[in-house]
Formats: C-alpha cells, structure tokens, sequence
C-alpha cells in the first residue's frame, strides 16, 4: 500500500479524528472556556499553559512557541513522523479505511521502515514473549515474580514476557507474520552479527509502552546464572520510536491518575512501579535504564499540570543511600521551577518499594509516599548532617554550608521558611540563621575554589585556600583568660594550690593552652610546683610539641595583670571564671540540642536535657556568686 492516499480518505480522517483525545495523549488538558482547552505545551518549556486546543474547530495553537495547525500536524510534530504517516496512524486509531490513487508510486516516505511497522512489531513481540512466560523453561523467571510477590494476574496487567534462550525465536515469528530483518533491526528487536538473532535472550521482560499504551520497547532482566551478558538490566537502545531521555516506565497506566491528583512518583525500576501501582500508588513511574533528566521532567509536568502554575507535586522514592542522595543532589541542580515542586520519600531501612511491599504490605508503600519531604529540606539536612552539631565551631560550619544552599533558592517567598527551617536543624537562633543567609546571598553563589575566602579580604584569587581549622593566636582576646590562669599555675604554682581542683581539660578551648594544662596534669598538678624552682623547666621539658614548649616559656616570663602579688582572691576570680565560662559553653551545646529534638516524639530524651539544663544554670549561677565574692 504506498499509492499516495485519496484526498476523500484525508477528510474523513480529520473529520473523525478527534483533536482534544489526541493531544490528550501527551498533555493534560483543562477547561479554558469559549469552547477553547489548554496545557502546557509539548514543544516548548513552559511554566504556564499557552498551549489551545478548540476541538469545535479541529486546531491547536500554542502562544509561546506559535506551534500549530490541525490533528494530523499534532500527530506529525510530537511523533515526527511525514503526513502519510500520520494519516495512516489516525486512520488505524479511528478505524478510516484509507482509500489510495491507483498505480500511483509516488511516496513521500522517509527513509526507513514505518513507525506503524514498528509499533506492530513491539506489539507481536509482546504477544510473543507473554505466552513464553507459561512454559517450562520460564520457571526461574516466574519463580522471580513470585519471590517479589507478584502473581500471574499482576504480570498479565503489566504484560511481562519471557525471551527463550535459542537465539533467533523471536525473528523467526516475527519473520513468519511478514516483518522486514530491516524493520526489525531499527526496532531494536533483533542484530545481526553473522546471522539475525534476537537482541533478548533468556531474560525476563518487561515491555515499555508510550502514554498511548503502544509497547516501544523491552526492559530485560538477568536471571539466568550463565547469561553471557553480565549487566543485571538491558533496555532498548535508542530507535526512531524510543527516546530513553523521555521514556518513563508506567506512564501508560499512571498518566490519569496523574492529571486526577496533581502528583507523580519517581522509583528506580520496574519492579518498583509494579509494587506502586499494586500497592495503591497508582501515579508511580521510572526512568528506563538512565538517570531521570530534564526530558524526562517535562514529559512528567505536561501530565502533572494543575491550574494557571504549575503547582503539582513530583516525588523521588530514592534509596537513603549515598546514590540515592546523590541524585536528589543532582536534581537539586536542575530546574529550580521544578525542584520547588519536588518531594522526596526515603524509606528509613532503605528498602525500595518492591522489597517494602513484600516485607510489610501495601499500606507500608503507601506510607512511604505520604512521608514524602521537600527536596529542599532532604539536602538540607544532609548538608547539615555532616556536622557534629554539638560542637559550636561546627554549628558555625553547618549553619555558613546551609545558609549558602538556602541563598541559592530562587523562589524568594521560600528562603526565609527555609532559613527558619535550618536554624531548627542546627539548633541556632532565626535570626543568626537569617543574616547568614543574607550574607551568604550578598557573596553570591559560591564556587567550589571560592571557599574560606570573603569578599573585602585581601585575598587574591591564586592565593592557596585559607585552612580549614587554623590554629588561632594565643593572644586571641577568646583566650585571655585561659592564658592567664596559666601564666598562674606556671609562675605561682604555691598561690593557686587547691584552688585548681575543679579545672579539667576541657576548661581549654586553645588547643595549645589544653596540651600544656595536659602537661601540669600530668605533672601532679600546680600542687607538684609547689616550692620547687625548676617547675616551669620541668613542663616546658616534658613537651613534645614545639609551639607547647614555646608557650611554655611565653607563660613563664609574661607579668601577671596584677600590680600586687597574686593572691587567692585573683587566683579564684580566673579560676571560677574559667570555670564558668565552661558551663556557658555546655549550656549553649544542650540548648542547640535541645532545638533540635522534638519534644513530642522524643519526650523522655527532651525532658532529660531540660533537667540536665537546669542544673547547668544552677550551677552557673553557683560560679557566678563565687566569682563575684572573691573580687
Ligand atoms: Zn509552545
């Protein structure tokens, strides 16, 4: 049949070809009055619908890409397929028997096999491997569905085939009803290496189907010990009817439910969307041997459409393992219209869809997506997560990374719930978190190589980056009072006597002052000085270190802040000082803790640290008095 097509038949195609059902297969269509619908375009990104369709008058036109004309355009621009094409394809779908012009051979065909061909072939070839799934040698790929629980009547819907392991079943059928070795090499079906053979052997499969439920192409799984090919998955590769970037597994059945709620469910694989879809969550599809990309985001937001904006919701069931994280990092990257728009359901165990349905049932998945969060706030407190929060520099680390990530939100109404968001996280007060987010917006967005250095510093760019944790000077102002309680304990050991019982290590924030009270410790303590005139020689001695031997001497020489010989009272005002500011320190430890538990789901834990809290003030207050009392 190549006679060039009849104009009669082309006018009954348009005629009975309804435009609003065809365009209804690839975008989500709603009211716009007059007669008129609309939805966001198909050939352009767009974030609001400018995409029209008047059914009464058989044409579409979008305003933003200026894309239109009647079904058989629709049909020829969104598959590419030339006018004979189209035609041929609305006529099978509307049942037009086309009529053609006698013994005319013109064709305005390209190049290579039909779509239409090509769609039948997938459809024989589904046929074909469905029926091989009840034979014997299909027992290990039932035994496979069972195992992930998946009965007979489940693998019928989702139409799972078996590909015996001879080499060449599937062209010899496919040859038998007529199909070309060309036609079914561009379909991907088959290769030829010295002789055709089939590209799928001995695999379990799933077909591919595009919205309108037409199988495009195979998923095939390994499940035979001695399959020469070792990858767990194969796929179609790229054919003039399966694009990977844009072929999303399970659209066909999730496609209405998707308009209906507004919302899609990403999942990793097919087993994944067959759990979903048993399970309840009917809008579950997956990506086909590739990463979710930006096609692929498009195609979801032209079925997820909702209003004048696009307000739907897009949920990624990710595994909570570093790949997992990592693509919810990578789609953090993309199209940040999108991203405001997309959730994230981690599954605490980390189990996927499929091994949570088995392990705990149908309202387990469900659940899963329920729990979904913001992907704002999934990378949030992964950055957040790297940080041992109960430590103050560290908070100052976390809340500097977070506030940077929170800056680069382009969504303003947002920024400042997440600002708030992440102060919660890190246990810091709103407003530390707002400036930081301010100051991180007024650096603009940083660059990798841009780290530790500030703007108005005088760095140069090919200056090395600032170290992470430099050690700071000993004259630091912070550390005055340590400094000086040393310079005490090295030249007046007799004076501070007993007084320095209650000091521990961690009075020390310095890492050098802490290393020389570590010495003085070791040493028996300022009591050990006592009297004895070499006691200075014998810490400075001791030291391995040579900037703790060289503070050593420092504290040795420098003159007290005392006109008077140090006595007891100076001594006890740095002591209980010291001391004091210790407890501060813990106190602002547990109360970032303390902001960072729920009260609700962890009373027992919150209720403990209130108490622990009010004992630090108490204690606080102790110190307080005696420092007071000894100046
Ligand atoms: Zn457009």
């Amino acid at each position: 049949m190549t006679g060039l097509i009849r104009e009669e038949s082309i006018a009954e195609v348009r005629e009975k070809a309804r435009i609003d059902e065809v365009v209804a297969e690839h975008v989500t269509l709603r009211n716009a009055g007059g007669g008129s619908m609309k939805g966001l375009c198909p050939f352009h990104d767009e974030k609001s619908p400018s995409f029209h369709v008047t059914p009464s008058r058989g044409f579409f036109h979008c305003f933003g890409c200026q894309a239109g004309g009647d079904v058989i355009k629709f049909v020829m621009d969104i598959d590419a397929l030339s006018f004979a094409e189209a035609v041929e394809r609305l006529a099978d779908k509307y049942g037009v028997q086309l009529r053609r012009e006698e013994g005319d051979v013109r064709d305005d065909r390209p190049k290579g096999p039909q779509r239409s061909r090509l769609i039948e072939a997938h459809k024989v070839a589904q046929q074909f491997y469905a029926e091989q799934l009840g034979t014997s040698d299909a027992l290990v790929a039932r035994q496979f569905l069972a195992e992930r629980g998946f009965d007979q009547a489940s693998a019928e819907t989702f139409g799972i085939g078996f590909a015996p392991r001879d080499g060449d079943a599937l062209f010899k059928h496919l040859r038998q009803k007529a199909f070309s070795q060309e036609e079914l090499v561009t379909g991907g079906l088959v290769a030829v290496g010295r002789s055709a053979y089939d590209r799928f052997r001995g695999r379990l499969l799933w077909p591919i189907r595009d919205a309108s439920g037409d199988t495009i192409g195979f998923g095939a799984r390994r499940i035979f010990d001695d399959d020469r090919i070792d990858a767990k998955y194969l796929n179609t590769s790229e054919t003039p009817i399966y694009k990977k970037s844009q072929v999303l597994y399970g659209i066909d059945l999730a496609r209405k439910d998707m308009a209906r709620s507004s919302q899609a469910v990403v999942v990793e694989g097919y087993t994944d969307v067959m759990a979903c879809h048993l399970a309840g969550v009917t809008t579950a599809v997956a990506t086909c041997g590739t990463a979710f990309g930006d096609e692929h985001a498009r195609v979801l937001r032209r079925f997820v459409n909702d209003h004048e904006e696009f307000r739907g919701e897009v949920i990624f069931a990710f595994d909570g393992d570093a790949a997992g994280q990592k693509a919810a990092l990578r789609t953090f990257s993309g199209d940040q219209n999108f991203v405001s728009q997309t959730y994230v359901a981690v599954e605490p165990d980390g189990l996927d869809p499929c091994d949570l349905r088995i392990r705990q049932g149908d309202a387990a998945v469900r659940e899963l997506v329920a729990r979904r969060v913001p992907l704002y706030r999934f990378v949030l407190s992964n950055v957040v997560g790297k940080y041992d929060l109960d430590r103050a520099d560290s908070r100052v680390d976390a809340l500097r990374e977070g506030a940077r990530l929170v800056s680069s939100i382009r969504d303003r109404s947002k920024v400042d719930a997440f600002a708030r968001e992440l102060a919660g996280m890190i246990g810091v007060d709103v407003d530390q978190a707002r400036s930081e987010v301010r100051r991180a917006a007024a650096r603009g967005p940083a660059k990798p190589d841009q780290r530790g250095s500030r703007r108005g510093e005088p760095q140069q760019a090919e200056a090395p980056p600032a170290p992470r944790n430099p050690v700071p000077d000993l004259r630091d102002p912070r550390f005055a009072l340590e400094r000086e309680t040393l310079k005490l304990v090295i030249q007046h050991p007799m004076a501070i006597g007993r007084t320095t019982s209650d000091i521990g290590v961690e009075d020390f924030t310095h890492p050098v002052y802490r290393a020389v009270w570590e010495l003085v410790a070791a040493a028996g303590g300022p009591v050990a000085g006592s009297g004895d005139a070499t006691w200075a020689g014998r810490l400075r001695d001791a030291a391995t270190d040579p900037a703790v031997s060289s503070a050593i001497s420092a504290l040795g020489v420098e003159p007290i802040r005392t006109a008077k010989e140090p006595d007891a009272a100076y001594v006890s005002v740095h002591v209980f000082r010291l001391l004091e500011l210790t407890t501060m320190r813990r106190i602002a430890d547990l109360k970032s803790r303390l902001q960072r538990t729920n009260p609700v789901e962890h009373a027992v834990e919150y209720n403990r640290m209130f108490g622990e809290l009010a004992a630090l003030e108490q204690h606080r207050r102790t110190l307080q008095e005696r420092t007071v009392g000894s100046s």
